[in-house]
C-alpha cells in the first residue's frame, strides 16, 4: 500500500517541511494542510507549503490517507480531537513529536479505533513558524518509527517508505526505548545549554557584553541549542519527564566526579575523559550526522 493523500496539521518548521518534501520528492501525493493560527495558514499557502491550504482542520483531512500531526506535543490531544470525527475510513494517523509515549497514548485516547502509528524524524533546526521548513530538512537524518504492539505492518511499511522517500533513514523502535535514546541525545543537550546559556546571563562578575564579545570560546555553541521554541521544549520537558530526570540525574554524576578530577588534581582523569569525548565526535562526522570542517564549517563562511 501508499498513502495517495496526506494531510498535514501544524504548518510550522515539521509540518512545512513535510510538505515542502512531499512536493518535492512524491508530486503525485495531494497534500493538504491546516494550521491554528490564521496568520500561519495565510504565510503557508503564500510559501506553497501543502497543495491547499484548508480554513479546518476537520476539512484537511476529510479525503487523507494519512494524517501526520505536526503540533508541539502539548496540543496533540487537542489537534487529535479536532479531527476525530472527520478521518476518511482506514486512514493512517501519525505525528512528528519529539517524545513518543506521551503522544501514543494521547492519541490511542483522542482518537479509539484509528491506526495510529507514531513517528519522529530526528531533523530539525532553531527555526519556528511557516517561514522556517525547507525541502531539504530530512535528507540523511533518522526518522524513528515507534508502532504500537499490533499495528498494521502494511501500514508501517508504507509509512516508513513514504519517510524514505523524504531522504529519511528509517528506524523502528518501541516508544519507551525511543524515549531513553532521545533523553540523553536531544532533551538532555537541550536542558544543559538552556542552563549554561541562563547562568552566563545572570553572572555579576562578567558583564553581559563580555558573554557576547567573547562567546567564540565555546558559549556561542550553546546558545544556537538555546534559542530552540520555548513551547516547543517545554512540552517535550513535561512530556519525556522519567526519562529526562533519569538522565539528568547521571548526567549530575558524571559532572560530580569531573569536579572532582579539577578540585584533587587529577589531570589523567581529565585528559582520559577529554580523549573518549573527542572520538564520539570522530564517529559522528563518520556516520554524515555533521560537518567535517573545523568549526562546523562557519570559518569557510567569513
Ligand atoms: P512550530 O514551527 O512552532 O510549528 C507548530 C505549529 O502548530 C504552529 O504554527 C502552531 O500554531 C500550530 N498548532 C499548535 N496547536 C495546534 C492545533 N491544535 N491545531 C493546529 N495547529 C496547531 O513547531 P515545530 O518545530 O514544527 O514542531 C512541531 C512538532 O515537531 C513538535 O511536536 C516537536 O516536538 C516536533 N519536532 C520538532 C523538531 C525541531 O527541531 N523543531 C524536530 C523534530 C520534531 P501556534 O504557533 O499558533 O501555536
Amino acid at each position: 500500500m501508499s498513502f495517495g493523500s496526506v494531510a498535514i496539521i501544524g504548518l510550522g518548521l515539521l509540518g512545512g517541511s513535510v510538505g515542502l518534501a512531499l512536493k518535492e520528492h512524491l508530486p503525485q501525493v495531494a497534500t493538504t494542510g491546516f494550521d491554528a493560527d490564521p496568520a500561519t495558514r495565510a504565510r503557508a499557502a503564500e510559501r506553497g507549503l501543502v497543495g491547499t491550504v484548508c480554513e479546518s482542520a476537520a476539512q484537511a483531512v476529510a479525503d487523507a490517507d494519512l494524517v501526520i500531526l505536526c503540533v508541539p506535543v502539548g496540543a496533540m490531544a487537542a489537534a487529535a480531537r479536532d479531527i476525530a470525527g472527520s478521518l476518511k475510513a482506514g486512514a493512517v494517523v501519525s505525528d512528528v513529536g519529539s517524545s513518543k509515549q506521551f503522544v501514543a497514548e494521547a492519541l490511542a485516547a483522542a482518537l479509539p479505533g484509528v491506526a495510529i502509528i507514531p513517528a519522529h524524524p530526528v531533523a530539525g533546526t532553531e527555526r519556528s513558524g511557516p517561514d522556517a521548513g525547507f525541502a531539504s530538512l530530512f535528507h540523511n537524518r533518522w526518522c524513528i518509527i515507534t508502532p504500537p504492539e499490533g499495528a498494521n505492518e502494511a501500514q508501517v511499511e508504507a509509512l516508513s517508505a513514504l519517510w524514505q522517500a523524504l531522504g529519511a533513514k528509517v528506524e523502528i523502535m518501541d516508544a519507551r526505548h525511543h524515549d531513553m535514546v532521545l533523553a540523553v541525545t536531544s532533551h538532555l543537550p537541550h536542558l544543559i545549554a538552556y542552563t549554561i546559556v541562563g547562568t552566563a546571563s545572570d553572572l555579576e562578575g562578567v558583564t553581559e557584553s563580555e558573554v557576547i564579545k567573547y562567546s567564540a570560546g565555546g558559549f556561542r555553541d550553546f546558545t544556537r541549542i538555546a534559542a530552540s521554541d520555548p513551547t516547543m521544549w517545554r512540552d517535550v520537558f513535561l512530556s519525556n519527564k522519567d526519562a529526562v530526570l533519569d538522565m539528568l540525574q547521571r548526567f549530575t554524576e558524571d559532572l560530580t566526579a569531573l569536579q572532582r578530577a579539577i578540585r584533587v588534581g587529577d589531570g589523567q582523569q581529565l585528559f582520559d575523559h577529554f580523549t573518549r569525548t573527542r572520538a564520539i565526535r570522530r564517529s559522528i562526522i563518520e556516520e554524515g550526522q555533521d560537518d567535517a570542517r573545523p568549526d562546523f564549517g562557519r570559518s569557510d563562511h567569513g
